[in-house]
Order: structure tokens, then sequence, then C-alpha cells
């Protein structure tokens, strides 16, 4: 029995699934889960001395790579000071003045510990301000698991195939209304029955969590019109696309300014932070400044907020996003046309940092156009890649990301593996 079998039977009996975390069980491709030793720049090491390319890296939080100088350092200096204080310390600060630097859209900020607490707090808020109950999501969508988002959720969810989750009430799933992205017609019709009961539409600016999505040219300018129009807020849950896709977001490359904002990922660099900001009048009303409580034993912790703090500082210039970009875009074109000369029908884009793949040849604008992507191809798509020492995250809705650790050798070798995955793939 190798380690990783060993490792994958004892946490059979006591986590879930043998995971703390539903889509690294490798369900969706028919796999087995990962169990890692090491990681260092653009790679992993399982406990058996296997060596991957990484693309998950850590659901894109770790941008500068496994293990990076900047970041080790920072960590190693802020450990030695005590790994929480529960109290106000500098890097909060000093990183909240960055973040609000950087995306102009946030006035103020507030860190938590996950994605989900931020999307659930953005949530709170609208309500708040609004005194409306109903939040507008998109299918395929996916904002945490908080229970009013575990409505036609992606990701995991997606992967799994699970309805609506079982221990989230009707009565609040009702509160949340679906549409599909990129449907124009039905965001009008939706607003035009519902639109003065809406507090918040909440959209993912660039989805990754149904693989890789881009909106169309109105989609993001007809929601902000809308909420506009009718009182209600727009919150752009910028999670996965934040610091990533540029600096300033996805917003930024829009050209839209949402009411409220969502980050995560990138802003932890691998630590677990995340943080909801926006105009100043709507987080003014967050406690204690205001009465919508939202707390965190944990919050801003020192360690999380040095890390953070050190991967926004080595982008802020914008030069490692840039080269990022071009080493991306490279990575796709080849992919791209590898999939051409095999006659492989492969959809596959790029913006910033992140990427992603359809096996499809019509245009994927929604949840439903990516479902219809050949899902066994993508599961032995998804092995070869593996035999051949690239990782691919283990579901065909999610995206993938590249660091500043996968220099142009990396990418390089990683288009002539992927070509021979998918000839091998495409064969089989
Ligand atoms: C990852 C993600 C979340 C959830 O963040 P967690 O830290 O996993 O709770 C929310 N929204 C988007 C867009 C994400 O990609």
């Amino acid at each position: 029995m190798s380690k990783s079998d060993s490792y994958i039977a004892r946490a059979r009996s006591v986590l879930p699934g043998g995971v703390n975390s539903p889509v690294r069980a490798f369900k969706a491709v028919g796999g087995k889960p990962l169990v890692v030793a090491d990681a260092r720049g653009a790679y992993l090491i399982d406990v058996d001395g296997r060596e991957f390319i990484d693309y998950v890296m850590s659901w894109g939080a770790t941008i500068l790579g496994h293990a990076d100088q900047r970041v080790t350092d920072a960590l190693k200096a802020a450990v030695e000071r005590g790994t929480s204080y529960g109290m106000t310390s500098p890097g909060e600060i000093e990183i909240a003045e960055l973040v609000c630097e950087l995306m102009p859209s946030i006035e103020m900020i507030r860190f938590v510990s996950s994605g989900t607490e931020a999307t659930m707090s953005a949530a709170r808020v609208a309500r708040a301000a609004t005194g409306r109950k109903l939040i507008l999501k998109f299918e395929g969508c996916y904002h945490g698991h908080a229970d009013s988002f575990l409505v036609a959720a992606g990701s995991g969810v997606a992967t799994l195939s699970l309805p609506d989750s079982p221990g989230v009430p009707t009565e609040v799933a009702e509160l949340t209304l679906t549409c599909p992205y990129n449907d124009i017609d039905s965001v009008h019709e939706i607003f035009e029955k519902r639109g003065d009961q809406i507090a918040a539409v909440i959209v993912e600016p660039l989805v990754g969590n149904s693989g890789f999505i881009r909106p169309l040219p109105d989609f993001l300018p007809t929601l902000r019109t809308l909420t506009k129009e009718k009182g209600g807020l727009l919150i752009f849950d910028e999670v996965m696309t934040g610091f990533r896709v540029s600096l300033g977001g996805f917003q930024q490359t829009a050209g839209i300014v949402p009411d409220l904002t969502t980050l995560g990922k990138v802003i932890g660099g691998g630590m677990p932070v995340a943080a909801y900001g926006g105009r100043k009048e709507l987080m003014e009303m967050v406690a204690p400044q205001g009465s919508v409580y939202q707390a965190g034993t944990l919050s801003g912790n020192p360690l999380t907020m040095a890390v953070g703090l050190a991967v926004l500082t080595a982008l802020k210039d914008g030069e490692i996003l840039a080269k990022l970009a071009k080493r991306t875009a490279s990575l796709t074109d080849g992919l791209a046309s590898a999939a051409r000369n095999l006659g492989v029908p492969l959809t596959v884009d790029c913006e910033g940092a992140m990427w992603g793949l359809h096996f499809t040849s019509e245009p994927v604008r929604n949840f439903q156009d990516a479902k219809a992507g050949d899902a066994k191809l993508f599961s032995a798509f998804h092995r070869c890649a593996l035999d051949r020492g690239v990782l691919l995250a283990p579901s065909p809705f999610e995206a993938a990301f590249v660091s500043e650790a996968h220099t142009d050798g990396v990418i390089t070798d990683t288009i002539d593996k992927l070509a021979d995955a998918l000839e091998e793939a495409a064969n089989s």
C-alpha cells in the first residue's frame, strides 16, 4: 500500500469523505485525493514523493507560488511576535489602506476569515441598508456555503450534482432568487416582478465556479443599471478574481463600480483571510460603528495580515500581474492549438492569471452551457494530465490558476504535457 493510500484509508474513518472540503475528494474525475507533503514554487509534492505542476494553487490563493520567500519571511517575523492578539494591530490597518487604494470602490473594509463569511456579511449589510429580504444570484455562481447561497451554487455543489443542500430551510432558500448567468432577459423579468424587494444582486463578475465563464458585454452594466433604478445593491464577489485578473479586480477591467465587494483567496496568500468592503455609508452600518452585527475571534489575525500584506505589497506595482497575464495567455494559446491539431472540441479562455477550459466547441455563456461540456473527456484528460505530473482542479466546474513561480519554462513544459494528455484522453 502506498503512503497516500494508507493516509486516505485513515482519513475516511475520521473525516467525512476523507477530506475537509468536498472538491478535494476527486469524486468528479473518479480519482483519489492527493495527500500533500510539501509545496515549492509551482510544484506540489505528495507523501509518496510524486511531483505535480500545480494549477490549483490552493484554489487561487497562492499567487506568488508555494513557500515563496517574501511570504515565509513575513510569516516567520510575525510568528515571533505571537499568533493572535484578539486586539487591533498595525498590519490590519496597513492592509486595509492598501486594499482601499488598489480598489477605489472600497472606501472601508472589514476583514474576516473566509469567503463564506465575507459574502454572508455583505448580504446582511445589503438587507439592513435596504430593509429588503431578497437576494438575486446566478446559477452556477458560488458564493461560499452560507444558507442563502446554497441555491443553484457552482463549484463543489455543482461538481457533486447536489440539489440545493438539505439542512437549508425552504423558508431561507426562498429568499434567494436565481437567474441564468448572462441572461439579461430573465434579469429584466425578475426585476419587473420583484425589483422593489431585491436587497442585492450578488455576482461573480467573471465566473470561476462553473469553470471559466466571461460576462457578455451588456451583462454587468445591466445589473448596475437595474439595481440603481430599483434601489437594490450590487455585490461583486471577487473572492477569486480580486488581485488576480487585475489589481483592481474584474470591476476595474469591466469599468463597473459595485456597492459592495467581497475578497478572499489572493488577499490572504494562502492564509485564512477574506474581506468585504464598499461605500463608506454602507460599511459604517457595520458594528460597532453601526448596528449590523458581525464579529470574529480571529478576524484580522496578525499572522494572516502579515502574509496578506506581503502578497499585496509584491503585487501593487502591477508588474507581476502583467507578467502572469502573458504567461497564462501563452499557456491557453498552446493548449488551444494542441486541441485544434488533434481535432478535440475545446474552449479555453483566460483573464489575468486565471484560466479555464470546457470540452465543447459551443460558446459557454452560463452554467447550462458548461454542463453540456464532455464530462467523460474531462475526467480522462484530468487523469492523463495527473499521470504526466500536471495537477488541474479535479472538476470541470473550476477555474485554473497561474502563479509567479510558473516560469516560462514551466509553462512550456505544461503545454507539452497537456498536449500529450489531450491526445491520450481523446483516443481513450
Ligand atoms: C472560493 C470562493 C468563495 C468562498 O470562499 P471560502 O474562503 O472558501 O469560504 C466565495 N466566492 C467565490 C467567488 C469563491 O471563488
